[in-house]
């Protein structure tokens, strides 16, 4: 894979595209075409819509009377056809359970990694998820999560499903307690250096709030992200505000994520920079934290992603939508990703309803409501291997 540098995470993903030329066309008409195209208004809803995918990118969209021919034209009934969901926030490689991780996960070989997320990714394209992040953070050496990264690389390699790979400054182990600042020295000098050389992350999060790193120690590792030509994400406000919205704000993150507890400063640091915040409901749900300041985000222009859960959280039926297509594209730096446009990966989901309120009302059921998925281009089966057509 060679890719030009990718601070702004695309180019990476970009190279993994299918290069065989596009052979066949697909019509999908009679259809209501959500395409959260920023050019449209609110989700870009065209009723009586049609696409045309064509190989692994969407060629054309627009009204069904002005639709052009395909090889094979496929009637959707009037259902919903949205773009692929975007889960730009998980922690999908580890071994054992993931609030204990890191000793088994140390422990795990290779192939038992690279299992565990395949599985995981299995599971998540099922739901319609065509692209995820997938963060390190449960080995916390150099050579661990140098490993990790490699296994994200090798699980992905084969794969339509686009994986975006983040490097996770996560804790600092308990073994260099002690010794922490020599631990993100090493993280400064040596590991995000060979990070940004090898190409295998797009982003470095840092997990900045109590018990995790200080919000100095957070501009020193983000400092060495940047001159690797690695984004910037951060883990923000989740337990106690540091600043870090602020911090990440001032150097034009891509995201930042959580924001249980942010300022008035730290919000308007987000929105004056165009960063993403994204919303985490089912961490919240799980530890009994307070919302997020979803009215002050939203009133001050700030773009909400939302990873896991399509869960309401405050937010509108459109806001939602938004949060697991474009702006969750945008979070990872995928410039024009989650939205059915012309020139964009045919990454699209026929749903077996007309109306998108009522996808996030099926709490964790929604995936029933998939009629087909198609990633690439391709339309998976319901085993997840691209149809012969
Ligand atoms: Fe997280």
């Amino acid at each position: 894979m060679s890719t030009a540098p990718a601070p702004d995470g695309s180019a990476i993903v970009a190279a993994k595209r299918r290069t065989e030329p596009s052979v066949s066309e697909l019509v999908i008409h009679n259809a209501r075409v959500m395409t959260c195209d920023p050019s449209r208004h609110g989700v870009g809803l065209i009723d009586h819509g049609a696409i045309a995918l064509s190989g692994t990118v969407i060629r054309w969209v627009g009204h069904d009377a002005d639709r052009p021919r395909g090889d094979r034209e496929l009637d959707a009934g009037g259902r919903l056809i949205t773009p692929g969901l975007i889960d730009c926030h998980t922690h999908a490689i580890f071994a054992g359970e993931r609030a204990t991780s890191l000793g088994p996960t140390r422990a795990a070989s290779d192939a038992e990694l690279i299992a565990g997320l395949r599985g995981r990714l299995d599971t998540a394209l099922a739901a319609g998820t065509t692209t995820i992040e997938v963060k390190t953070g449960y080995d916390l050496t150099v050579e661990g999560e140098l490993r990790l990264l490699r296994c994200i690389a090798t699980a992905s390699d084969t794969r339509t499903q686009r994986v975006v790979p983040t490097l996770l400054a996560h804790l600092v182990p308990p073994e260099r307690v002690a010794v922490r600042d020599a631990f993100v020295d090493e993280l400064c000098e040596r590991l995000i250096p060979l990070v940004g050389e090898a190409r295998l992350a797009t982003s470095v999060d840092v997990y900045c709030d109590e018990g995790a790193f200080t919000l100095a120690e957070a501009r020193a590792i983000f400092a060495a992200a940047r001159r690797a030509g690695l984004a910037l994400r951060g883990h923000t406000g989740q337990f106690r505000d540091l600043g870090a919205a602020e911090l990440i704000g001032e150097l034009r993150g891509l995201s930042a994520d959580h924001l249980e507890q942010i300022s008035d400063a730290g919000i308007a640091a987000l929105a004056a920079a165009g960063t993403v915040a994204v919303m985490l409901p089912g961490a919240c749900v799980q530890l009994r934290l307070p919302v997020p300041p979803v009215d002050l985000l939203r009133r001050a222009g700030v773009a909400m992603a939302i990873a896991s859960d399509l869960t309401h959280f405050g937010m509108t039926v459109d806001e939602a939508w938004l949060g697991v297509t474009r702006h969750a594209a945008r979070a990872l730096g995928l410039s024009g990703g989650g939205t059915i446009s012309r020139g964009t990966r045919a990454d699209v989901i026929l749903w077996d309803c007309d109306d998108p309120a009522h996808i996030p009302y099926r709490y964790g059921a929604a995936t029933r409501l998939i009629d087909a998925v198609f990633v690439a281009g391709e339309r998976l089966s319901a085993t997840l291997s691209p149809l012969a057509s």
